[in-house]
């Protein structure tokens, strides 16, 4: 996917983890990216059918980022929770805030394009609902790939009954 960065952030910071989440993605090839320079200090997102810079005729999707600016202290780990229906996350790190923020772009990519949900109220929430879902499920297997990768012990409950 092409990436357009307007922040002071080098590009390849973000590529491995967007190449990972096109990975689990449908039409992803119909999307391209562009981070830019939040004011706030929240990572953010939004994704659109077709890019706004091109208007209606526009056949590629953009997710476009908000990154805020690398002098704002992001405190990890924190307790992130999108919508009542899917349970609330704890995000380990910058990299993991990351992905779920993109994961749950590119959900939307998706569906814009399986046209997976019609245009009223319930289904810009079920969309939402099932953005958030996927990105906890994409943490859940990034999170499984670096366990493999690194091995080491985990932090939290490995065995439950
Ligand atoms: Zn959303």
């Amino acid at each position: 996917m092409d990436i357009e960065n307007e922040t002071t952030t080098p590009t390849k910071k973000f590529r491995s983890i967007v190449d990972f989440v096109c990975k689990h993605v449908d039409f992803s090839y119909m999307a391209s990216m562009q981070i830019l320079k939040s004011r706030k200090p929240l990572l953010a997102g939004m994704a659109y059918k077709k890019d706004p810079r091109r208007g209606c005729r526009s056949t590629e999707s953009l997710v476009r980022i908000w990154l805020p600016d690398q002098n704002i202290p992001q405190l990890y780990p924190k307790i992130s929770q999108y919508v009542q229906e899917v349970p609330a996350i704890r995000l380990n790190s910058w990299e993991e805030e990351w992905l779920v923020v993109i994961s749950h772009e590119m959900a939307h990519v998706q569906d814009f394009w399986n046209e997976t949900f019609q245009d009223t109220e319930q289904g810009r929430y079920d969309a939402e609902v099932a953005a958030e879902s996927f990105a906890v499920k994409l943490l859940g297997l990034y999170r499984a790939q670096q366990t493999k990768k690194r091995c080491r012990g985990s932090k939290t409950i490995d065995i439950a009954v």
